[in-house]
């Protein structure tokens, strides 16, 4: 059920809809727009009548929200969501860049790096401590020591920081060090993992599962949505196709889709996307010229050594003629970069 207020609907009036709403079994959602206040009811009443609030006062209109997922539904925020961590806006005008090496290996590699992101102009740092491996016996990451050395290269830098968090377990240790929370592909119908990040008040990014459809990842948005944290972010790294020349198919028509069917930014991940260094510049031109609200790249200080992702990851000199070339894109499109 979705509730949209009239432009200077009183806040009783507001809250008169939300007991009514609550007294019927919703669980009420509420996203204040510039004009209007819109209300989300999640319930079981779907052969509720839509024409029955909409009589009471300060009520523009209600209608039934027809989509699997709701709070996600372009409908409940039709402006478009903006993620505000400090200074960086993400889903605004500015196309935001997050970068850095698959996994953090050691101190210099990942000093290095954040010099690396910060000089070529990007906002956030990434890097896995945490890493899902296909084998058991590949590098599964540094833990907290990884946290600790990626947070302080990035401090030094101004840089925020995304990492990866693979398991509920870890959420205390990645709020501690992350500004960002990235579900991984392989995660991404962990609900457990997902209802848990609901309750934190940190903002996660969520990655399509190798096999998901649009449809499946907005379903997983909602699952963190519903526990009350809205600051979601979705992310296209491409789906496993019958093609065999890259590791992955990047859906650059997922960005467009997705900024029809839901109002939370959308970021294009051309790394894992495509797989091979050589793709992920036309690519990542590519989903920025699509719509993408940022980028997530993989880059490291020598890339053939990387204990993870080497064959898919920049180099220092190729990541700053990316964010070149994308800022280029992002101003003929009127956005910044
Ligand atoms: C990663 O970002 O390094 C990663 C493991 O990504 P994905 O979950 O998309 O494979
Ligand atoms: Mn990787």
């Amino acid at each position: 059920m979705l509730v949209v207020m009239q432009e200077g609907a009183t806040e009783a009036q507001t809250e008169a809809i939300i007991n009514r709403l609550v007294d019927m079994g919703f669980t009420v959602h509420r996203s204040t727009g510039v004009r209007h206040t819109v209300l989300g009811g999640v319930g079981p009443l779907e052969d509720f009548d839509p024409a029955l609030l909409e009589t009471m006062e300060g009520v523009k209109e209600c209608h039934r929200i027809v989509s699997p997922y709701k709070l996600a539904s372009r409908s409940f925020k039709p402006g478009g969501t903006v993620i505000r961590i400090g200074e960086v806006e993400i889903g605004g005008t500015k196309v935001v860049s997050m970068a850095g090496p698959c996994s953090i290996e050691d101190a210099k590699q990942i000093e290095s790096s954040a010099e690396t992101v910060a000089e070529a102009g990007a906002q956030v740092m990434r890097g896995g401590a945490f890493k899902p491996r296909s084998s058991p016996y590949s590098f599964q990451g540094l833990g907290e020591r990884g946290l600790q050395l990626m947070r302080t290269a990035a401090d030094r830098r101004g840089l925020l920081v995304i990492s990866e968090v693979m398991d509920q377990s870890q959420i205390p240790l990645l709020i501690t060090y992350a500004d960002i929370l990235q579900v991984g592909a392989r995660n991404m119908q962990n609900f457990n993992l997902l209802r848990e990040l609901g309750k934190i008040r940190k903002p996660v990014l969520l990655k399509r599962g190798i096999a998901a459809t649009i449809e499946e990842l907005l379903l997983s948005a909602e699952y963190v949505m519903s526990g009350g944290n809205y600051d979601v972010m979705l992310c296209e790294r491409g789906i496993r196709t019958f093609e065999t020349s890259t590791r992955n198919t990047m859906d650059i028509a997922a960005m467009p889709v997705l900024h029809r069917l839901t109002h939370l930014p959308v970021i294009a991940d051309p790394s894992h996307g495509t797989g091979k260094r050589d793709y992920v510049l036309p690519m990542a031109r590519a989903a920025v010229a699509a719509g993408a609200d940022g980028l997530l790249i993989e880059v490291h200080p020598d890339p053939d050594r990387a204990l993870s992702d080497g064959a898919q990851t920049l180099r220092p000199d190729q990541f700053s003629e990316l964010m070149q070339q994308v800022r280029a894109v992002a101003c003929a499109l009127g956005r910044s970069a």
